[in-house]
């Protein structure tokens, strides 16, 4: 879109928007940890030509603003007034420096969706025609109410943002209606002074987040693209001959006569549990992550195999959602010791306990399990990623 104008952009963002709900104005309420200003911003930004662009704030809001637009180049926020009409009249007369043909857009802190083409149309058709808004065409059946009395909807347009102006004729149409309170928006004065406005054709996804409603919906929209994967891990360790008082299962201590043989703490639960993150990224075993061979790893508390894990999948962008964890053996009974390993693991997980699956089987004395020879576990995991 190398054919774009330069434009210089003004959002007023100085209004409460009290419709929505919630404690702050909705340009700070945030939607998947980015406030409404900086989706709008950022959607602002996307588009090629911006020359210059302020926010026009209530200053009660500075700590939120410079919150909202960290990182971002752009100009130095203009302070507001009682209504957005009067808010972008400070911010013509704080941009007196511009010469009348230059393009300046007037875009809502609230329509996040705008996209840099029609932003761009918009730009194009107020640099050749002086002054131009996004509209986009209704599709529905409109009537008045309370008699159903239907309107021609070709007829009509809903008006949108951003709007487009050569600044010398934005700045005369306030200068006119000054004193006027009567305009919702930009265009509507350019067009009262006689002044044709172009209608560029708008998207209906531009729609301006108004109410509680309005603020799902683009939580919907914006809502990151996710995978779920699932990882599985098995472990299995016979009992010793050496007496004990007690073993290591889920990172909690369970009296038990007799040792696990393990060159770790031999924890079967927290070592299948480590092997199923891992398998969450592709990242091989805990054989190959903390060889036996490893002396550091003697008598190691398998909480650490589970941290290191949780931390690779964790760099990688993953966030744990669920695991679920089968136990066979034929002693210990994990009845009484339920509560505390599903605590041990959802501390270690981060995740609630309703979170955390836990059964016990045994082996109905098949084999070497089923002899209490051994004992072994399996753990699914489910992990989200970003696509
Ligand atoms: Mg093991």
């Amino acid at each position: 879109m190398s054919d774009t104008p330069g434009f210089h952009v003004l959002v007023p963002a100085a209004g409460v928007g009290s419709r929505v709900g919630g404690d702050l104005p909705k340009q700070y309420q945030k939607i998947h940890g980015k406030t409404v200003l900086r989706h709008t911003l950022d959607a602002l930004l996307s588009c090629e030509g911006v020359k210059s662009l302020h926010v026009i704030i209530d200053p009660e809001w500075v700590t939120e603003y410079q919150d909202a637009v960290q990182g971002l180049d752009i100009g130095s926020y203009i302070v507001g007034s009682k209504t957005r009409k009067q808010s972008v009249f400070n911010g013509i007369n704080k941009l007196s420096y511009l010469k009348d043909k230059d393009v300046i857009l007037v875009h809502d802190a609230a329509r996040p969706f705008v996209g840099a083409e029609r932003i761009s149309e918009c730009a194009k058709a107020a640099a050749q025609d002086g002054a131009a808004t996004l509209a986009a065409h209704i599709h529905d059946t409109i009537v008045e109410a309370p008699d159903y009395t239907r309107l021609d909807r070709e007829r009509l347009r809903s008006i949108q943002t951003p709007q487009g102006f050569q600044y010398g004729l934005l700045k005369k149409a306030h200068n006119l209606f000054e004193n006027n309170e009567d305009f919702t928006d930009d265009a509507g004065m350019v067009a009262a002074m006689g002044h044709p406005v172009t209608l560029v054709t708008g998207e209906r996804m531009n729609f301006k987040i108004t109410t509680a409603e309005d603020m799902a919906r683009a939580s919907r929209l914006l809502a990151p693209a996710i995978e779920t994967r699932t990882g599985l891990g098995f472990d299995i360790h016979r009992f010793s001959d050496r007496p004990a008082q007690i073993i290591r299962l889920g990172g909690v201590d369970i009296p038990y006569p007799v040792a696990i043989d393990a060159h770790s703490d031999g924890d079967v639960i927290l070592h299948a549990l480590t092997d199923a993150l891992l398998g969450t990224i592709g990242a091989g075993d805990i054989g190959q992550l903390f060889p036996p061979s490893d002396n550091r790893w003697k008598d190691a508390d398998s909480t650490i195999f589970v941290e290191e894990a949780l931390s690779r999948v964790r760099t990688a962008g993953g966030h744990i959602i669920h695991a679920d964890v089968s136990v066979q053996a034929e002693a210990p009974k994990i009845g009484p010791h339920r509560a505390a390993i599903t605590a041990k693991l959802a501390e270690l997980l981060g995740l609630p306990v309703e979170r955390i699956g836990l059964k016990a089987t045994t082996m109905e004395q098949v084999g070497e399990i089923g002899a209490g020879q051994a004992l072994a576990a399996q753990v699914v995991v489910s992990v989200e990623f970003p696509r």
